[in-house]
């Protein structure tokens, strides 16, 4: 147990969502995040876990200390030859409690302080205290009851003499926001190293990704932007770029190896039946080599099957990588919203926090896309409008949407009168609304916005014009706008003189009103 500000090191940002190192001592090693943690079964695997490292590029690991605890075939060989030689994995190894089967079946047969300590003797680099994962929707009482549980589980974990060894603080607090974020700033504050948002499983597999984000959101206002967090048990791709969005640095995957059981192919969009498929929409090695009909067929499907889902979730992990690199992560985040409604739920859930997302959202990323009438409400759009707040105009000023041509007045129709009675000639770009001329060549006001554009697009503008008007009483303003909708004008503020743009950029007299 050490200092997380030590342990963990953000390097790009993009929204709340992070490229990190995350370094395990005891394991040697330091991990790049986000990372995907393979989840490993000691009995049965289907992928050997050097394989993991070697051919999918697994820097860490997680497996089950209370299965290997209650095994009569595993428990003394882990004892004798360690984690690592039993499981012949080089890289870290993070081991789960058994508060799984606790929630499952109620009880299990160890108390806290003697998993700890098996897990510290089996040479586990990241430990897991038993918490109790309150399932989503219970009555406050139960939620709050449990939540003191397990807060005291952590404590003790804070307590027990771990040496280099990582301990993680699952945050627990059911779908009460209150109570998360609670338990967040608890666990940020008991001193323990990795913290897994837990019981959220329920809701991902009733894809109810709009309740996920808001269960995270709350557990990161409790535990800081410094915090690495790891959303326990999501494993399907489609939902890594909204949770990292959001903050969330590690995730587990059993999904690639149960899926792979029955038959579920596994895609960035949603999950396919492999005996629906008559084409695999995939480029890694098991889909080039192999037909649908050839899988479905073989003796080695079940591997096969394994291996394209694990193939398919790293991608989306290095995608998800390049895209905050690049400051395209909520460009990425729409675009996976439009694989399936429950996900547009997310990504529209993940938008109500954009203050939120705001604070660690870089000044100056690539340019800004204008993709959907969502685009409107990101956390870059709404920083503009606080910044119009700001600014300091001179004593008349037209707003208009024709573009930058002060100065030239080469264009005739621009050239008469409504333009020269002002100080100044400012540019208004949807949805981010007036942008002043020093400011127009900056991010976001760049951005790509489509000809064809929608109306919340302008709503979003004219919005920015009422914080820019408000803000500056002592202002004359005219808005020169083209055919904006009614929904729009309807926020420009009544003392704002409101003209309307002809086809060919010359003002029509009269106001929209
Ligand atoms: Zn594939």
């Amino acid at each position: 147990m050490s200092d997380t500000r030590e342990l963990f090191e953000v390097r790009d940002w993009d929204a709340a969502g992070r490229i990190g190192r995350l370094d395990v001592p005891r394991a040697g090693v330091t991990v790049e995040t986000p990372a995907l943690l393979p989840v490993v079964n000691p009995h049965i695997q289907t992928i050997p876990p050097r394989e993991l490292a070697e051919e999918f590029g697994a820097e860490i690991l997680i497996t089950n200390s209370y299965v290997l605890h209650g095994s009569e075939d595993l428990r003394e060989d882990v004892l004798e030859r360690g984690l690592h030689a039993l499981l012949d994995f080089p890289g870290a190894i993070m081991t789960d409690s058994g508060s799984f089967q606790l929630a499952e079946y109620g009880e299990i047969d160890v108390t806290n302080e003697e998993i700890l300590e098996f897990q510290r003797r089996i040479g586990s680099d990241v430990a897991t205290p038993v918490d109790l994962p309150t399932p989503p929707g219970v009555s406050r009482e139960r939620a709050e009851e449990e939540l003191g549980t397990t807060q005291r589980r952590l404590e003790d974990a804070a307590a027990f003499d771990a040496d280099e060894m990582l301990v993680s603080a699952p945050v627990q607090g059911s779908t009460y926001p209150d109570l998360r974020e609670r338990a967040g700033r608890h666990a940020a504050r008991v001193g323990l190293d990795v913290f897994p948002v837990g019981a959220v499983v329920p809701l991902m597999n009733e894809y109810r990704f709009g309740e996920v984000v808001d269960v995270v959101a709350a557990a990161k206002r409790g535990l800081g932007p410094a915090a690495p967090v790891h959303l326990f048990g999501a494993g399907h791709p489609m939902m890594f770029a909204l949770a990292v969005a959001m903050g969330c640095d590690l995730f587990d995957s059993a999904a690639y190896a149960i899926y792979a059981r029955d038959g579920r192919y596994l895609t960035v969009r949603g999950t396919e039946h492999l005996a629906d498929l008559d084409y695999f929409p995939c480029a890694c090695p098991v889909c080039v080599e192999h037909t649908p009909e050839e899988i479905r067929e073989s003796d080695e499907r079940e591997r096969l099957l394994s291996e394209h889902n694990l193939h398919v979730t790293f991608r989306e992990i290095r995608t998800i990588k390049g895209a905050i690199r690049d400051g395209e992560l909520l460009e990425l985040v729409e675009a996976r919203a439009r694989g399936h409604p429950a996900m547009l739920d997310g990504y529209r859930a993940l938008l109500e926090h954009a203050n939120q997302l705001e604070r660690t959202d870089p000044a100056s990323k690539g340019t800004f896309f204008y993709l959907s009438g969502e685009s409107a409400r990101r956390p870059e759009v709404r920083r503009h409008h606080d910044r119009l707040a700001r600014l300091s105009p001179p004593e008349t000023v037209l707003l208009t949407e024709d573009g930058w041509s002060e100065g030239d007045g080469g264009d005739g129709e621009i050239g008469d009168g409504a333009y020269d009675a002002h100080d100044e000639r400012w540019s208004i770009v949807p949805p981010f609304g007036p942008v002043p001329p020093e400011l127009a060549e900056t991010y976001p006001l760049s951005a790509e916005v489509p000809e064809r554009t929608d109306d919340r697009a302008y709503e979003a503008a004219a919005t920015g014009v009422a914080r820019l008007v408000e803000a500056n009483p002592g202002t004359e303003w005219t808005l020169a706008h083209r055919a904006w909708p009614d929904s729009a004008l309807a926020r420009v503020p009544g003392r704002v003189e409101v003209a309307r743009l002809g086809s060919s950029g010359a003002v029509e007299g009269g106001d929209a009103e």
